[in-house]
């Protein structure tokens, strides 16, 4: 970590220590060495009579450096640091500009006190990485701000901004001026007024009158996050405050959290946050490679992705016009705008002027013509490939020289789409998920033409729209919908071996998903496979059947279950259970029982297997990007990290012979361990080890 400093300067008798580790201050070992020893020699300093710290850039400290994690710890560590700042004879000032988060905030509670900008965000997020704060946070946090508040505080993970923070005691002034010279007067204010007081000295237990109201709201969340151990962890050491001297209290928090560190769900989710953040490396792109302006879209399709998307649009400050064939499809598409936005008012989540502000970027038309001054279009059409070859040929003719053409098919060939077209390097793919306005993944596909600059642009423009871009390349389905169909073949043939959809669901909501899959194909409508299934030629003997008698889903009431009178989560149906019997028994099948594990097994691996084959044929680039799309589409559990990282946690070696035993008791060849999969297998490695193709 070269280059990591920390600025000194004394001004008027104020050390003031400016934190300079870009991009976000992290507290890596180079910054918390340069802290202690800017620290020690501000306090030998006899013309020094208190300090400021202060940071460089936007951020005062964005949190510790979360990669060191799990690596031998390299003093001095954190809390040894904190030790030392709060126990210093002068008084320290935070200057808490922007974002003091994690780590960063936990140094800023060990100073004596907080000066905060309009900008300034504060808070504990360690719990979204399964964490809990392991620098002291847990116990200087309630003696600043109540035991409740701040426990609440710490569970939502969620900053506060300066008027709250200063409002609820965590920092003592809110300066619109020069933040470090105010920060400069108020430490000499507190060096007029004798030794400093630490947080600590506000109390060496927490007090026994707030103790009722926070194990009312600790019992509530330890109740409402069974599988989160680190949310009984933030209780037992918030707890620990009261029973214990702040010393030995911030010992036990030191264990808790040391023991969090280690444990897979918070590798899991630490491994999905960097996994994250590595999809904006997309192979052949860079800051340099150019990109095209969007200052207004089109959006071909008023239905339901068509219709979400434009509200992305018009949400993110971009003029659209939305392009129906008919007055009447237009008209009905426009009005579901308008309702998805009133619903917001109507929750408060909107005002009714950011509502009018943002239908006013919302024009409807009838015809392509429309599309004529777009910077981007995005078909969101009928899934067929006659209608997108149409579109695009027409779009060829119609939209404006350099405007990117983009298509949100789920499953079509995006090359072809583009032959249609005298322009394919403008076209790519911007795949939505439903609903459009709410879902975070956009799979951004790069077909074989893709300029490299509509790429970036495609990329940028999610971002823009508040979304979490992952490109991928062009297959059938892309990363998700390819793998997902796998998952719906394993699920027909374990109801034609003997599971039946309740029982597949339990096992797959136990595993941590929200719903189970037929549930879900219940929730989404049978007719979506089924369709897909037609034009493909594709077979599911137990979903056609149900489609086929007119069993829809909840929208006709029955399904894999029954929905009476609109019930939003079905009964199970004799019905249904011997038509999967009978199935069976047509099929020659000696139905048998599955343990919830084989279930998940049997659904999952065969998923992964899928992965396998994407990473491969260079569709996706990492292993991450693929357990980025899960954890963001597919409702993948956060904890376990994604299909591809939580094969790794089983072995990739019992993923290969579960995977072989498959394809011997079914006779699918297809569900043999592909070559990347049994050669990592063979050589006891992971996905995570595997370097690119
Ligand atoms: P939809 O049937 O709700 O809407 C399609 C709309 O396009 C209809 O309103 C129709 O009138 C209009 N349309 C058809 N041909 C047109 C043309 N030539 N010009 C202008 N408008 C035309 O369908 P949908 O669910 O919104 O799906 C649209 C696309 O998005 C499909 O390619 C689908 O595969 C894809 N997609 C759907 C989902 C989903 O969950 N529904 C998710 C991701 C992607």
């Amino acid at each position: 970590m070269g280059g990591t400093v920390v600025r000194q300067e004394i001004l008027g008798g104020v050390a003031v220590l400016t934190l300079s580790n870009p991009p976000v201050n992290a507290l890596g070992h180079g910054l918390r060495a340069a802290i202690d020893s800017a620290l020690e020699a501000a306090l030998a300093n006899d013309s020094v009579r208190a300090v400021v710290l202060a940071a460089e850039g936007k951020v005062f400290v964005g949190g510790a450096d979360i990669s060191e994690f799990g690596t031998p710890p390299r003093a001095p560590l954190l809390p040894d640091v904190l030790d030392r700042l709060d126990g210093a004879g002068k008084p320290v000032v935070a200057a808490i500009y922007g974002a003091a988060l994690g780590g960063g905030l936990e140094l800023a509670l060990a100073c004596h006190a907080r000066v905060v900008g309009p900008k300034a965000k504060l808070g504990l997020p360690e719990v979204k990485l399964g964490l809990i704060p392991g620098a002291g946070g847990t116990q200087r946090l309630p003696r600043l701000v109540g035991p409740e508040s701040a426990f609440a505080m710490m569970l939502s993970g969620e900053p506060v901004d300066a008027k709250k923070a200063v409002a609820m005691g965590l920092a003592d002034a809110l300066e619109t001026g020069d933040l470090v010279e105010a920060a400069r007067t108020h430490a000499l204010k507190l060096a007029e007024g004798g030794a400093p007081v630490r947080v600590r000295d506000r109390g060496e237990r927490l007090d026994p009158a707030t103790r009722a109201g926070f194990e009312t709201k600790a019992t509530e969340a330890v109740k409402k996050a069974p599988g989160q151990p680190n949310v009984a962890a933030l209780a037992d050491v918030v707890r620990a405050g009261f029973d214990l001297p702040f010393e030995e209290a911030v010992k036990t928090e030191r264990t808790r959290f040391l023991a969090l560190v280690d444990d897979p769900r918070s590798k899991a989710l630490r491994y999905a946050f960097f996994a994250e953040r590595e999809t904006a490396r997309v192979p052949g792109l860079s800051k340099e490679t150019p990109r095209r302006e969007i200052a207004s879209a089109a959006v071909i399709g008023a239905g339901t992705m068509g219709g979400g998307i434009a509200l992305c649009f018009a949400n993110a400050g971009i003029p659209v016009t939305v392009i129906e064939t008919e007055q009447e499809a237009l008209d009905r598409g426009l009005a579901r705008m308008r309702a998805t936005y009133a619903s917001s008012v109507k929750r408060g989540s909107l005002s009714e002027a950011a509502m009018e502000e943002r239908l006013g970027r919302i024009t409807g038309a009838v015809g392509l013509d429309n599309a004529a001054q777009a910077d981007i279009v995005v078909e969101a059409a009928f899934e067929e490939m006659g209608i997108k070859e149409t579109i695009f040929s027409a779009l060829s003719r119609i939209a404006k020289p350099g405007a990117i053409l983009a298509t949100n098919t789920s499953y079509l060939d995006i090359d072809r789409i583009a032959d249609a077209t005298d322009r394919p390097g403008d076209v790519l793919g911007l795949h939505f998920f439903s609903p459009a306005n709410v879902m975070r993944l956009v799979e951004v596909v790069r077909a074989a033409r893709t300029a490299p600059d509509a790429l970036a642009t495609g990329n940028d423009l999610a971002r823009r729209l508040g979304k979490l871009p992952v490109t991928v390349g062009v297959c059938f389905g892309f990363v998700g919908n390819r793998m997902l169909a796998r998952r719906s073949a394993a699920g027909e043939r374990l109801l034609l071996a003997g599971a039946l959809p309740h029982e597949v669901d339990a096992a797959v909501t136990e595993f941590g998903f929200r719903m189970g899959p037929f549930a879900m194909s219940d929730l989404a409508g049978l007719d979506i496979g089924w369709r897909t299934r037609k034009a493909t030629g594709g077979k599911a003997p137990v979903a056609d059947a149900l489609c086929e008698a007119g069993r829809l889903g909840q929208k006709t009431g029955k399904g894999f279950y029954l929905y009476p009178e609109g019930a939003r989560t079905g009964s199970r149906d004799p019905e249904v259970e011997a038509l999967i019997e009978r199935t069976s028994a047509e099929h020659g099948i000696t139905r048998r029982s599955f343990s919830p594990d084989e279930i998940v097994a049997r659904l999952m691996l065969p998923m992964v297997n899928e992965g396998a084959r994407i990473l491969e044929e260079g569709i996706a680039a990492r292993p991450g990007d693929i357990d980025t799309i899960w954890l963001n589409g597919y409702n993948w559990p956060a904890w376990r990290g994604g299909p591809m990282h939580w094969a790794d946690s089983l072995g990739l070696a019992a993923v290969a012979a579960d995977l072989d035993r498959f394809a011997e008791e079914s006779g699918d060849e297809t569900l043999r361990p592909a070559p990347l999969l049994a050669r990592l297998a063979q050589e006891g490695k992971r996905f995570s080890d595997w370097g690119g193709r």
